[in-house]
């Protein structure tokens, strides 16, 4: 069997019912898992049945904060809460604590890493954040930084239909590429690396550490 290449598809900033239930189909579709980041304040009586069938779906549920703040602002006892808060939301819903944070704007600081009990994970972006940048151009962008061991960085926020019509095209693109799609936790154990504090990973395969600038 030849050597599978490994990659990870991320989402950002839901749950939200307009965009992440389409996401959840294509995946479906697919028959392949993805990893949601959630802010805690999208979990609403509308968005738990959304998160619900994403971890029905063999989907990853990890913690993107509470109210998306840059956290190296926050006293240690708010940036605990940003974290513990949505945590305990998730583990009520999937019965399963999240295993994986990623600091709003990837924003990160020493305390962060001290006060937060799980790995950071960034991924690479194509700014799909930005409307401007146009669904042809996350594509050309995502295909540009793929590598073995990826985390790609996208977006499940309110409205973003060209990320939705990204995804529909890139996971084809990706896979003849020689791609399979894991789920972050499954990125790390088949890689047989355990992540480590102070680095904040894009790719499983990353040994650049963080350092605090002044
Ligand atoms: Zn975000």
């Amino acid at each position: 069997m030849p050597y599978q290449k490994l990659a990870a598809l991320t989402f950002d900033d839901g749950p939200n019912p307009d965009v992440t239930v389409p996401l959840l189909d294509i995946l479906l579709e697919a028959r392949i898992p993805a990893s949601f980041f959630l802010v805690g304040e999208n979990i609403t009586p509308l968005t738990v049945p959304v998160i619900e069938r994403a971890a029905k779906q063999g989907c990853e549920i990890c913690n993107h904060s509470f109210s998306h703040p840059d956290m190296t602002g926050l006293t240690p006892d708010e940036i605990r809460r940003e974290v513990s808060v949505t945590s305990e939301r998730i583990r009520q819903i999937t019965g399963t604590a999240p295993r994986f944070f990623r600091p709003p704007y990837i924003a990160v600081s020493e305390e962060m890493f001290g006060l937060i009990p799980m790995p950071f994970i960034a991924g690479f972006g194509c700014d799909d954040f930005d409307p401007e940048v146009r669904t042809a151009e996350r594509i050309t962008r995502t295909m540009a930084q793929l590598r073995d061991g990826a985390v790609i960085l996208l977006h499940d926020a309110k409205g973003n239909q060209q990320t939705v019509d990204a995804v529909r095209a890139l996971i084809p693109m990706i896979r003849a590429e020689g791609y399979e799609f894991v789920t972050v936790s499954e990125l790390f154990s088949r890689k047989q690396i355990t992540p480590r504090s102070h680095i904040v990973y894009s790719y499983a395969e990353q040994t650049t550490m963080y350092a605090e600038t002044e």
